[in-house]
């Protein structure tokens, strides 16, 4: 009954139904079969690569779980040149993948004008362009969005506003949830997301993020297991678990029938199947770590991060081969959300 709820008439599952699957297994399997004929039916078996370049690891930001926050002092930090982000971007597209993600800390050392010539430079190679540089001005992402900036990736974190409070000391929920619907105001594709397993994280709150995602419509959702850093204040906790990580995608898939999910590299991290796992219950995205060998090591948002040893382009191949073990079509396009005539609520 639940499950088929879930299925026919997303928008209508309460608040109480999601913790109790969240909670209890009983239905676990079933919610597992659903979230992949859904994501067959809306998304289709094709897996979208997005080349991810970790351009710099400096950031002025203190959220406590992250590897690269400003007080960690035992991190070498890095920052690629314009230049070099460029000549990378050309590589990862003379390859045929069809997006760039571009990533860092927050580092305002980079200017609005420099990005926007980045992103200029990048959209002539004929791909999509997706951002996730963090919290920036309204006038930057606009300048961006101008400049052919495509996507911008802002997971949400934990919508457990008390929660986000205090592990962001020096931000809030609020102004996350600002800044998402600036993002979506200014016609970018929208990507939100959680971390599972967080302390003081459980069904009752993950249900939250869940309901929060369903009413910001989020065009795309990351979610990876919360996996502790020794050199943060959470060093000493307990890392997020497979099996929540997994029904969190399935009811993602099914909340928001078309987004795009990826199975993100946190869930590899954790398991050494995981992306497969994620990519059969519901995740439609990967995105292959293609920052320069020398930086990858240095981006260090949480310990035993898997691939950052593969030589230069090897994620490629090893993903394609990923994809069609799994029966599944390497994507061959942008990969864009395609809205269908689901109904979604804007109410965020
Ligand atoms: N500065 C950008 C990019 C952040 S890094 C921004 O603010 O959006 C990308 C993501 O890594 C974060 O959004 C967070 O969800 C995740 N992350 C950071 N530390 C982590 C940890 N210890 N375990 C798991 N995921 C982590």
């Amino acid at each position: 009954m639940l499950i088929e709820k879930l299925v026919q008439k997303p928008d209508t599952v309460t608040y109480e139904e999601l913790v109790y699957l969240l909670e209890k297994d009983d239905y676990t399997e079933k919610l597992f079969e659903a979230a992949d004929e859904v994501r067959k039916r809306y998304v289709g078996d094709e897996v979208h690569l997005r080349g991810i370049i970790e351009f710099s690891n400096y950031c002025r930001r203190h959220c406590l779980y992250c590897g690269i926050r400003s007080e960690n002092k035992n991190i070498d930090r890095y920052r690629m040149t314009k230049e070099e982000i460029i000549e990378r971007a050309k590589r990862i597209t003379e390859r045929g993948i069809k997006t760039i993600v571009l990533q860092s800390g927050e580092d305002p050392y980079y200017t609005a004008e420099m990005i926007a010539d980045i992103v200029k430079s990048i959209k002539k190679m004929n791909v999509a362009v997706t951002l996730s540089l963090g919290e920036r001005e309204e006038k930057d992402y606009e300048l961006w969005k101008e400049s052919g900036a495509d996507r911008y990736l802002m997971r949400h974190e934990t919508a457990s506003e008390k929660l986000y409070n205090f592990l962001h000391p020096d931000s809030s929920f609020e102004m996350r949830v600002k800044h998402l619907k600036t993002l979506k105001k200014l016609g970018y594709e929208t990507g939100a997301g959680c971390m599972v397993g967080l302390p003081g994280q459980g069904p009752k709150e993950l249900a939250l993020d869940l309901i929060f995602l369903r009413e910001l419509d989020a065009d795309m959702v990351g979610i990876g297991p919360f996996i502790p850093h020794q050199d943060t204040p959470l060093g000493k906790e307990k890392a997020g678990d497979l099996k929540m990580c997994l029904k969190m995608i399935a009811l993602t898939r099914l909340l928001i029938p078309d987004s795009n999910i990826p199975a993100t590299t946190a869930m590899g991290s954790i398991h050494p199947n995981g992306r497969e796992l994620a990519l059969k219950v519901g995740a439609n995205v990967i995105m292959p770590n293609l920052t320069p060998a020398k930086y990858k090591p240095l981006y260090q948002l949480y310990p035993n991060k898997i691939c950052v040893f593969e030589s230069d382009m090897r994620c490629i191949p090893c993903m394609k081969k990923m994809i069609t073990n799994l029966n599944r079509k390497v994507g061959t396009g942008f990969g864009s959300r395609k809205r269908t005539d689901v109904i979604h609520f804007e109410k965020v």
